[in-house]
This record gives structure tokens, C-alpha cells and sequence, in this order.
């Protein structure tokens, strides 16, 4: 059986050692001291409980991360409510509202009648058309109108799915998946999420299968570099913190780090080198949160107008995301999260049984200071060039993963495993994508 390494244990590598596993002897090595890379939960001892790195939150339309759950029987391990709803609090109006898409592909929900966003114009809708058509270089801001259904639903949408403000956001990654989605229909845009941590569904359970296939983990194990032939031709080996591991010939190696790791391993590899944070707060309340109505069904609020985007009940745990986060980076933390909680309040108190109470509860504030590449049509143009849906390595023995390569998708879980799945084609075995 060919031998196949996987530098890199996030999605990508996961994604493509899934694929694997049945095709060929396949190990992981991981420089973290766990799988997951930048979609992981932890036990966090200030909050004593389990939390993500940051909330994240999928789409029914995520067709290859819902293969990749059925492979690893994890499905049953996401939630999200039976209908396409996105519950939102207007911050500065102090105004809540329900998105209420409809199931089938006929936008019933543009037409007035409560379900769409209030004060919207339906000629507005002509931004959704610009965005789909976008070319290459075209920004978000250049697609989006001035009206209510820019600034309440297309904007906060864009920052979250590009995790880049609009001025400079691609448009062309936002139209991709508005095609994938939006141009859909409702079915396909029911928001989903873990039920417990990304781990418990999405590297626990991958974990599990691979061993079932004998194949080999290495946490804590770093790729330091890769050695070619001496004609450049393919990689013979490459230097760990463990030692030297030799690539036989007929083994393949994938490399699926980050874009910053990739091009120190591969200095001549074009790279996306412009990166967005992402803040996430954590509020651990004393007992678990039943809020009412559509919020206890989607148990999750967009937020406009403040600091905050994504609010979601956990239980006991409150989690905030803030995307594009390099405009907070010089902002205290204690002070963000004194902010966010007043946000938070003011946002569900409305729809609570009780209130919060007004004493910030245990708090963490995570940033990830890389959580995406920046989304901009610059960087889109850095990521590696493919052909025949590989990208070009050079090498014939290497195949790339990692949201960062060319997906014609922004930095997202669809986008990691995608590229996990082209690497394993290019790698010559059986793949959904060709
Ligand atoms: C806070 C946050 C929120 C997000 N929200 C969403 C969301 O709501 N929806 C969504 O779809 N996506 C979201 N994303 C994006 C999503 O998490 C990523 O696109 C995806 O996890 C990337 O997977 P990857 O495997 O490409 O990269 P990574 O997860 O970065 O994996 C690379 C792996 O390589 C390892 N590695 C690095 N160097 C070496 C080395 N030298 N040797 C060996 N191993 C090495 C790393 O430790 C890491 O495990 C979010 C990301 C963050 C950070």
C-alpha cells in the first residue's frame, strides 16, 4: 500500500487522511499538541468549561464538510434550528428582527410580510446581483447600495464570510458563496453549528475513524524542513522535531499548514501575506440560558450596529465573535470585554425570563491574531495557481492543502476541507473533487 505523509493535523490535513484512509497508509504529522489546528475546543480553566478557539458557524450548503461528518459519523453532532432563520438586534436602534428565507429556491422573503429585513426596498436586492457578478478585483463596498438591506443584513454578512471589512473585501469570494448559498435557496442556508466544541465533532470523531484504518498520529511533532533530489524533482525527505522521515519512492507527501509555514518550507511558493484576526468573547453564567421564542429556536443572534457580530447560547457559556478584529488590536481586552458584555445585555435581555446580571460573569477574550487571510482581491491573486483544479507545486511527489490555496473560497471550514480533497486527487487516488 502507498505510503502517504500529511504535514499539518487542521482540517485540510484532516480532511484529506479521512479521504485516505481506506487508499493508502497514511500518517499525520502535527506540530500542536493536538489535531484541529485553528477549529479546536479546549478545556479552559478561568471559565471550567469547554470552549472553541472561536464560534463557528457553517451553512447547510457545506456539502463536502457534511461528507466529511457522515464519513467520520458525526453529523448527528451539529445543531441548528429546522428553518432557515437568522434572528438580528439592531445595537443603535435598540430594534430586534427576524431573516425568515424561504426553504425553496423562490425568494419569498424579499416580498414584504414580515420575513425580510424591515425598511428594505426590494430594488436594493440589485447588490446581491453585482456581487455575483463580480470580477476579479471588484471590492464589496463597490456592490452594496446605501440602503437598510446593506447595512442590516449584507454588510454583516460580508464581514463575517470574508472576516474583512467591506472597503476592501473581494466581492468575487462573497458572490461564490452567495451562488453557494443565498442563490439557492433557504434549504440551503440553514445555519448549523456544534453541539458541544469543534473538536467533539470535528477531529474527535476523524481521530477515531483513522485509527480504525491504522493510520499514524504524531502530535507535537513540527516539519522543520524539505529536502528535494538533487534535480529539485521531489521531496526524498523532510526534518521534524522527532527526527528525519524519509519519502520512499511511490510515497507522496501532503502539505497542508498554514500559508505563512508553507512558504518558509517552499521559499519560491506564492502565499496570501496579508492576514485578519478574530476576537472571541467567552461569558460563563452561573446556570444554563432560556431565552424565548426564535431565539432559544436558532440559539444564535446576529448583532449590528456595535462591537459584537455573532452572539450564541451554549448552555451556561455566552460566546461573541468579532470578525475583521485588526481595527480592536490596539483595544484592551478587559475593555472589549466590559463593551461586548454590555452588548450582550442589551441584545437578550429582551427575550430572557430574567436578566443578565449587570457584573460582568468569569469572562475569556480569545484572538486569534491569523485567524484568515485577508480576503482582499490582492491576496485572492497570491494564492498558489492551480491546474486541472491541482495546484502547481513543482514537485511531483507534493500536493498543497490549507484554506489559503486557490479555493475560489474565502478562509473557511468548506474551503479546508475542499483543498484536503484536492490534494488527495492530486495526489493520484480517489476524490470527490478532480
Ligand atoms: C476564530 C476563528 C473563527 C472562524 N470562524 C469560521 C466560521 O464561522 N466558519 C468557517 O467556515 N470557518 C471559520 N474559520 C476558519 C476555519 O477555522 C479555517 O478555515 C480552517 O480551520 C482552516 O483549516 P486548515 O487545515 O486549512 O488550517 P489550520 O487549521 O491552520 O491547520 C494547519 C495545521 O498545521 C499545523 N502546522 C503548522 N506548522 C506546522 C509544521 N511546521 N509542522 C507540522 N504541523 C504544522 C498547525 O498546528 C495546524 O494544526 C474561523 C477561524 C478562526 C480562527
Amino acid at each position: 500500500m502507498s505510503r502517504v505523509h500529511i504535514i499539518g493535523g487542521g482540517l485540510a490535513g484532516l480532511s484529506a487522511a479521512v479521504e485516505l484512509a481506506a487508499q493508502a497508509q497514511v500518517t499525520i504529522y502535527e506540530a500542536g499538541p493536538a489535531c484541529g489546528g485553528r477549529a479546536r475546543s479546549f478545556y479552559d480553566r478561568t471559565l471550567d468549561a469547554v470552549i472553541d478557539n472561536g464560534n463557528h458557524l457553517l451553512l447547510s450548503a457545506n456539502e463536502l464538510t457534511f461528507r466529511y461528518l457522515d464519513i467520520i459519523s458525526a453529523r448527528h453532532t451539529i445543531t441548528g434550528p429546522d428553518t432557515p432563520i437568522f434572528p438580528f438586534f439592531d445595537l443603535s436602534e435598540h430594534r430586534g428582527w427576524t431573516l425568515h428565507l424561504s426553504r425553496g429556491k423562490i425568494p419569498f422573503w424579499m416580498l414584504p410580510g414580515g420575513r425580510r429585513v424591515p425598511g428594505m426596498k426590494l430594488k436594493e436586492l440589485g447588490a446581491l446581483w453585482k456581487l455575483v457578478r463580480a470580477k476579479a478585483e471588484t471590492t464589496v463596498e463597490s456592490c452594496l447600495g446605501e440602503g437598510t438591506l446593506s447595512r442590516k443584513l449584507l454588510a454583516p454578512f460580508a464581514i463575517s464570510a470574508l472576516n474583512t471589512d467591506l472597503e476592501t473585501g473581494s466581492a468575487r469570494l462573497l458572490g461564490n458563496i452567495v451562488q453557494k448559498s443565498l442563490a439557492r435557496g433557504g434549504h440551503a442556508c440553514l445555519p448549523r453549528f456544534p453541539k458541544v466544541g469543534l473538536s467533539e465533532s470535528f477531529v474527535d470523531p476523524a481521530l477515531d475513524y483513522l485509527k480504525r484504518y491504522h493510520a499514524q498520529i504524531h502530535c507535537s511533532t513540527r516539519v522543520t524542513s524539505l529536502n528535494q533530489d538533487g534535480d529539485g524533482g521531489r521531496i526524498t525527505s523532510f526534518e521534524t522535531s522527532n527526527g528525519v522521515i524519509t519519502v520512499d519512492e511511490g510515497d507522496y507527501v501532503i502539505l497542508a499548514v498554514t500559508a505563512p509555514v508553507a512558504q518558509n518550507l517552499l521559499p519560491t511558493l506564492p502565499t496570501p501575506d496579508a492576514f485578519e484576526s478574530i476576537a472571541n468573547a467567552h461569558f460563563r453564567l452561573p446556570e444554563d440560558i432560556t431565552a424565548r421564542g426564535i431565539v432559544d429556536q436558532a440559539r444564535f443572534v446576529g448583532l449590528v450596529g456595535g462591537v459584537s457580530e455573532w452572539l450564541f447560547l451554549k448552555g451556561h457559556i455566552l460566546s461573541v465573535t468579532v470578525s475583521a478584529a485588526n481595527r480592536y488590536a490596539k483595544r484592551d481586552s478587559s475593555e472589549m470585554l466590559a463593551t461586548i458584555w454590555s452588548e450582550v445585555r442589551r441584545a437578550l435581555d429582551p427575550v430572557l425570563p430574567t436578566p443578565l446580571p449587570v457584573a460582568m460573569p468569569p469572562a475569556r477574550l480569545l484572538r486569534e491574531k491569523r485567524a484568515t487571510f485577508a480576503a482582499t482581491p490582492e491576496q485572492d491573486k497570491k494564492r498558489p495557481r492551480t491546474r486541472d483544479g491541482h495546484i502547481i507545486t513543482g514537485l511531483s511527489n507534493l500536493a498543497l492543502a490549507g484554506d489559503w490555496t486557490q479555493t475560489e473560497l474565502p478562509s473557511t471550514i468548506e474551503g479546508a476541507i475542499q483543498s484536503g480533497l484536492a490534494a488527495v486527487s492530486a495526489a493520484g487516488f480517489r476524490s470527490p473533487i478532480i
